[in-house]
């Protein structure tokens, strides 16, 4: 039996030039994990490593390969192409599965009846793994079953809902041989010592703070409920990923930093196994002590990202971000006192925002200095509480690096002013002196990637929208 698992990605479009790197899709390889340990032979493929593929020539090599069964995972932007690509394969693979989280959304959508039948026989919502072990033995049989909790068979039909995963460590580790020196792109300062060989892990699952733009569909784990593996069990995957040959490791959970107690845990285990590869994670702009950032460093921290947002309170305030700007600024200083490298992510364009507000977002970004900036704009999408309250800032082929473009001159204009601070920021000699100096052997290792990302940057950074 042969399954095929597609994560449709992003992959780069012409109109969302924002370089930007790739997030291995773990839900499928947890779901491989499954298969595989069921008998089945899976393969795992994911479009955004290959973006020069036209959607056509992607469905041609699903039907060639005519697996018993196809499940797809589309996202946010790329909900179109999964769609066609599912659609296209009605006569050779009865089995069609879709899973993600943007299904939940979009699941009426890929089960609907149209003039050539519909996209996908079952659509998997919510949390994919207990649903996925017990469809197993039907899949096995070649059918789907009349019903079963989290599995949608027809539109407007509503599946009875499953309570989320609670013992984590029940799950097989993820296919980590299905990822590993595929062609991921992992972008951020990291301190590795060769050409980098990146490794994704999601170690935990849920969150249950509410910032108005944070949406499901954009998450990479279910649920507002805080869960999480023991120690040894991710210590287990990384001692996998290592074997396997990756060199540093990405810690993909919406909110790694929940847990000060548990990241302590964590680090101890790595250290007593000697299994410390250099890794980066995202935090909260606040609530990690010095004495804590310390010793993830001893246990490989290389780069923590966080979500500072804006330098004013006030639009903190708006974004329900419960975080102060004087957070923000001890966190970044006490991350930087650890030897660790910090990520920022920044928020402009939020609806109200004045001049004075985004300036003082561009001041704070000058003085926390983060080793790498990204400036989102304001963008709303499906589940966030944003889109309640902002529906008219609703682009469908928006992203968080694009915004609402299109939207009108002003967006246009809050583009071009973004460009111009990253070149003000990104082009200052200070700014190089202190990159070259922490990466200056990443950088050597891996010559020609970062060429090509200071090219795409570039060409970022010039062009005019
Ligand atoms: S942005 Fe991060 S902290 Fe805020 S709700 Fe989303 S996952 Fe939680």
């Amino acid at each position: 039996m042969r399954a095929l698992l597609i994560n449709v990605g992003h992959g780069q479009s012409p109109a969302d030039p924002h370089p930007r790197h790739h997030v291995a899709p773990m839900d499928l390889a947890q779901c491989a994990a499954l298969l595989e340990a069921d008998g089945w032979r899976v393969e795992l493929w994911d479009t955004v490593l290959t973006p020069q593929a036209a959607p056509a020539e992607i469905e041609a090599r699903v039907r060639q390969k005519a697996p018993d069964l196809l499940i797809v995972r589309p996202l946010h932007a790329s909900l179109h192409t999964a769609e066609h690509l599912l659609r296209s394969q009605a006569g050779s693979t009865p089995l069609r599965l879709a899973m993600g989280p943007l299904v939940p959304h979009v699941a009426d959508d890929l089960l609907a009846e149209g003039p050539e039948g519909r996209a996908a026989e079952g659509a998997i919502v919510g949390e994919p793994e207990p649903t996925l072990i017990e469809l197993l033995p039907h899949l096995r049989a070649g059918r789907l079953p009349e019903a079963l909790p989290g599995l949608r068979l027809r539109a407007g039909q509503r599946e009875r809902p499953r309570a989320f995963l609670k013992d984590l460590d029940a799950l097989p580790i993820p296919s980590q041989h299905l990822l590993v020196g595929r062609g991921y792109r992992f972008r951020y300062p990291l301190d590795v010592d060769g050409p980098l060989r990146i490794g994704y892990v999601l170690t935990s699952r849920g969150c249950a703070l509410g910032c108005i733009f944070c949406a499901p569909v954009e998450r990479e784990t279910f649920g507002t409920k805080y869960r999480f593996r023991s120690a040894d069990h991710v210590v287990d995957e990384l001692a996998r990923l290592r074997d396997l040959g990756a060199n540093g490791v990405y810690f993909i959970d919406d909110f790694f930093g929940f847990s000060p107690r548990r990241i302590r845990e964590l680090c101890e285990a790595m250290l007593r196994r000697d299994v410390v590869l250099p890794w980066c994670a995202q935090v909260r702009a606040q609530g990690l002590s010095l004495d804590l950032l310390r010793l993830m460093r001893r246990a490989g921290c290389s780069t923590l990202c966080f979500g500072a947002e804006s330098g004013s309170d006030r639009v903190l305030g708006l974004l329900r971000k419960g975080v102060t700007v004087a957070e923000v600024r001890e966190q970044a200083a006490r991350i930087r006192q650890a030897g660790i490298q910090l990520v920022g992510y920044f928020i402009v364009g939020v609806p109200g925002e004045t001049d004075a507000e985004r300036q003082s977002t561009y001041d704070l970004i000058d003085e926390i200095a983060p080793d790498l900036v990204q400036l989102h704009i304001f963008n709303v999408f499906p589940g966030a509480p944003a889109m309640e309250m902002f529906p008219e800032r609703y682009v469908e082929e928006g992203t968080k690096f694009t915004g609402p473009l299109g939207l009108d001159q002003r967006m246009i204009a809050l583009d071009r002013e973004r460009r111009r601070f990253y070149r003000r920021y990104y082009l200052n000699p200070r700014y190089l002196g202190r990159a070259l100096r922490r990466r200056w052997r990443p950088l050597l290792h891996n010559f020609g990637e970062e060429a090509e990302f200071v090219a795409r940057t570039t060409r970022f950074f010039l062009e005019r929208p």
